[in-house]
C-alpha cells in the first residue's frame, strides 16, 4: 500500500510499504477514505518530537471502511464505515473505567521511554513517534486499528467524510479544551491559536454557553474563520493582547484562557528569541509563550486551559502569578473517546457542521506538498484532508483559495 513516512526534519514521502496485518485478535484492519494532517504532526515533521524513526508513517486523524476483523472484535464487521479516535484505549483498565483513554495504560508497548521522559506513560496514539507506541499512522490506503471495539466509532452514511472525520482528533480535542474551563452563563473566554482545534474551541465554548469569546492569532484567514465563528479576534501582531484583553473585560480579565497554541508559539517580542535559542540548545524543549500570556492575562481565580502540545520542559513559567492569583491549571492529551459519540450527536442535530475548517482536499500522493504548505501557512491553508482515492483537481471549497499540482 501507498503510506506518508516520516524521513527526518521537514521530509515525508509517500512511499509503497506493506499492507498493515491483524496481529492481535481484537485488531480491525480499515481502509481509509480521508485522513488529515494535524498541528500536532507538525511538530514531527519539525523534528521536536524524539523517538522517530526513518520510514514511519504518519497521521493519527482517520477514518474509513472496515475491510477485516480479527476473531474477537465484537462490536464491528466488514463494511462498517468508521472514524478511529487518536488515542489508543484498551476499555478495561483504570484510566479506560475513569473515562480518561489518553491515559490507557495498556496501549503503549514503549511506555518505558515515556516514563523516562515524563514519569508514568500515557496511551499509545497512531502516527506518533515510538514515545508513544510506534504505531503505524493513518496517512495510508490502509491502518491496523488494535482495541478496534473500544475505539471507532461507526458512523451514517447521510454524513460526508468532512463532517465527521474530526471526532478523530480536532473536534474532541478543541471542545476538552473548551469543557476545561468550566464555562458558565455569562462567561467570557480567550483562546489563544486559532488553528484548527482553536477553531473547534471557539464553537464549542460557544455550545457550552460562553457569552463571549476572544480569540487570539496573527494570521489574517484564522481570524476570519474564528469571527465566522462568532469570536471577537486580537492580532497578537498589532497589539498588546493583555491591555486588549483588560480594556474588553472592564480590567478583570477573561473568565478562562485556553491555551491551543502549543510548544511552538511565535510571540512578537524577544521573548520568543531568547525561547527559540534555548529550545535550539536544547535548554528548553518548549516555546510557552501563549502560555504566559494566557496565565497573566487571566482573570483570579479562573481557569488556565492547556490543550495544545507540549512535550517537555519550559522555563520563565509564572508560578507566582497562578499561585497567588488562585488559577486553576487543567490540561492533557484528549480523552476522544469520551467524546465521539455526544459530538458525533451535535453533529447529527445540525449544532455544528465541522466540515467548515477545511481549505485543501488532496490526494495521499500530495502529502509531501500538503505538509509544505500547512506548515508555513501558504495558500491560506488551515486544515488538509487527504483522500488515498482522491482524483479531483484539488479544489478548495471556496474559489478564494487555489490548489497548484
Ligand atoms: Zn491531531
Ligand atoms: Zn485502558
Amino acid at each position: 500500500m501507498k503510506a506518508n513516512c516520516w524521513y527526518g526534519k521537514t521530509q515525508v514521502r509517500v512511499e509503497d510499504v506493506p499492507d498493515p496485518q491483524i496481529l492481535n485478535q481484537g485488531d480491525a484492519i480499515v481502509k481509509i477514505s480521508s485522513t488529515a494532517i494535524c498541528g500536532s504532526d507538525l511538530h514531527l515533521y519539525n523534528g521536536l518530537i524524539p523517538t522517530m524513526q526513518r520510514g514511519d508513517i504518519l497521521g493519527h486523524e482517520f477514518m474509513g471502511e472496515v475491510v477485516e476483523v480479527g476473531r474477537e472484535v465484537r462490536n464491528l464487521k466488514v463494511g462498517d464505515r468508521v472514524v478511529v479516535p487518536f488515542p489508543i484505549a484498551c476499555g478495561k483498565c483504570f484510566f479506560c473505567k475513569e473515562q480518561m483513554f489518553s491515559l490507557c495504560e495498556n496501549t503503549n508497548p514503549n511506555a518505558w521511554m515515556a516514563e523516562k521522559a515524563f514519569g508514568h506513560a500515557g496511551a499509545g496514539i497512531f502516527g506518533y513517534s515510538h514515545l508513544t507506541g510506534g504505531y503505524a499512522g493513518g496517512q495510508a490506503e490502509y491502518a491496523r486499528v488494535p482495541f478496534a471495539d473500544v475505539g471507532p466509532i461507526k458512523v451514517p452514511a447521510h454524513l460526508t467524510d468532512e463532517q465527521v472525520l474530526f471526532l478523530s482528533d480536532i473536534f474532541p480535542t478543541g471542545y476538552m479544551g473548551a469543557e476545561m474551563c468550566d464555562i458558565k452563563p455569562g462567561d467570557t473566554i480567550a483562546i489563544w491559536g486559532c488553528g484548527p482545534v482553536g477553531q473547534f474551541s471557539i464553537r464549542s465554548a460557544f455550545l457550552l454557553g460562553a457569552e463571549r469569546v476572544i480569540a487570539i492569532d496573527e494570521v489574517p484567514e484564522r481570524l476570519k474563520m474564528a469571527e465566522d465563528g462568532g469570536a471577537e479576534t486580537i492580532n497578537y501582531r498589532n497589539e498588546s493582547v493583555y491591555e486588549r484583553l483588560m480594556d474588553m473585560t472592564g480590567g478583570r480579565g477573561p473568565d478562562a484562557c485556553i491555551d491551543d497554541v502549543g510548544m511552538e508559539a511565535h510571540a512578537p517580542a524577544m521573548i520568543e528569541v531568547y525561547d527559540r535559542v534555548k529550545q535550539a540548545m536544547m535548554m528548553e524543549t518548549d516555546r510557552p509563550h501563549a502560555l504566559r500570556e494566557a496565565i497573566m492575562c487571566c482573570r483570579n481565580g479562573g481557569v488556565i486551559s492547556v490543550i495544545g502540545v507540549y512535550g517537555g520542559f519550559i522555563d520563565k513559567f509564572p508560578i507566582g502569578s497562578v499561585m497567588q492569583r488562585a488559577l486553576t491549571i487543567k490540561t492533557g492529551q484528549a480523552h476522544v473517546h469520551r467524546y465521539m459519540r455526544p459530538l458525533l450527536e451535535r453533529i447529527e442535530n445540525g449544532e455544528i457542521d465541522p466540515s467548515f475548517v477545511v481549505t485543501h482536499t488532496m490526494s495521499l500522493d500530495d502529502a509531501p506538498y500538503a505538509f509544505d504548505i500547512f506548515k508555513n501557512k501558504d495558500d491560506k491553508c488551515i486544515k488538509v484532508v487527504l483522500k488515498p482515492d482522491w482524483n479531483g483537481n484539488g479544489a478548495a471549497k471556496d474559489d478564494s483559495y487555489s490548489v497548484v499540482h
